[in-house]
């Protein structure tokens, strides 16, 4: 839970820091390469990115929420190409290519605060215009505030989606389908976390999924319907490696098993790379030291392995709390120059 303080002539005086901590001086700064414009809606408004690739590189696309009031689609410049008015959709994600019913699709889903459901949405092949799906709208029994979401394709081919309650963390798991009127969702799983959660990020390659308890730890829990409760605590939220809240989670996937997850570490403005083979610290870093303002009070997160103009190795995308001159964002990172910068490959 992020608590917002007003930054009143009053309260300054006696709070050591307003609305968010600045950077820390002991993670090493990476500049952002461009950034977005920024949302509309006013006060903690932008929160989760996620990213689809153009059949041309050039033209792929960010899609980021304003939890306020809908999605936004951004160019590699950061200039918005659409904007749906859906409402209060929280987190967002992405998979391309995915098999439903007969139709090869690019699908994006929500969690739909408004309408206390999962939203789907298509994405057009060619040119990524989103549009919400047939029958797009799946509610979600029991659910207060839908808070999470991520996306899940199995080795079988199957397409899952995963949403969080926010407190206390219930997941539902939902196998989404295309029944020729639109799109199907049945829930084949639940379970819960144990207090507010929001992040997670599937890895399609393991079948494991990686869900953040926002002031405890990451925990990974099977992907696959049957997993049951079975979990693993991944790293905590200590005050040292993440600090309070612990926010969006993404993969950076190397071979079969190996590569990092990447933790948003919101307190400390920071993010903090997990090694999914040992599960050590591999590294940390903030966004900043450049020409565009630094990241901070982050928030959702996402990265891109694609060969991008200019960004070979992909890239890594991050809400920024507080655009200079007002407002929030989404910055955009050269994921070999985090990757450099941490002695990875
Ligand atoms: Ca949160
Ligand atoms: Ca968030
Ligand atoms: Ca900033
Ligand atoms: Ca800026």
């Amino acid at each position: 839970m992020k608590l917002k303080l007003a930054c009143s002539a009053f309260l300054v005086p006696f709070l050591a820091a307003c609305e968010t901590t600045p950077p820390r001086a002991d993670v090493v700064q990476i500049p952002a390469f461009a950034e977005t414009e920024r949302v509309a809606s006013s006060g903690d408004a932008a929160d989760d990115p996620a990213l689809w690739v153009a059949p041309d590189a050039a033209n792929s696309l960010i899609v980021g929420t304003d939890k306020q009031a809908g999605l936004y689609a951004y160019g590699l410049d950061g200039n918005i190409t659409q904007f749906l008015a859906v409402g209060r959709v929280n987190n967002v994600d992405i998979r391309q290519d995915v098999t439903l019913g007969s139709q090869v699709m690019d699908i994006a889903i929500a969690s739909d605060r408004d309408n206390l459901a999962l939203a789907v949405f298509t994405i057009d092949a060619q040119t990524g215009a989103l549009a919400p799906a047939p029958n797009g709208i799946i509610p979600i029994a029991g659910f207060a505030d839908p808070y999470g979401a991520c996306l899940y394709h199995a080795a079988d081919g199957t397409l899952y989606a995963f949403v969080t309650d926010k407190e206390p963390g219930t997941v539902v798991q939902i196998v989404l389908g295309w029944d020729g009127t639109g799109v199907t969702g049945e829930e084949v799983r639940r379970f819960t976390v144990g207090s507010i959660t929001e992040g997670c990020v599937a890895d399609d390659r393991t079948g494991l999924l990686y869900v953040a308890e926002e002031m405890v730890s990451v925990w990974r829990y099977s992907a696959e319907p049957d997993g049951g409760e079975t979990r693993a605590a991944i790293i905590p939220v200590d005050g040292v490696h993440l600090t309070e809240d612990a926010e969006g989670l993404a993969l950076v996937e190397r071979g079969e098993t190996g590569g990092w997850l990447f933790v948003s570490s919101q307190g400390d403005s920071s993010y903090t790379l997990v090694d999914l083979e040992t599960l050590d610290v591999a590294g940390r870093f903030g966004i900043g030291g450049g020409d565009i303002d630094e990241v901070s009070g982050t928030d959702g997160i996402e990265v891109m392995i694609a060969s991008l103009p200019g960004h070979p190795r992909g890239i890594m995308m991050a809400q920024d709390d507080e655009e200079d001159g007002g407002g929030q964002n989404f910055k955009y990172v050269d994921l070999g120059a985090i990757l450099d910068a941490l002695g990875l490959e």
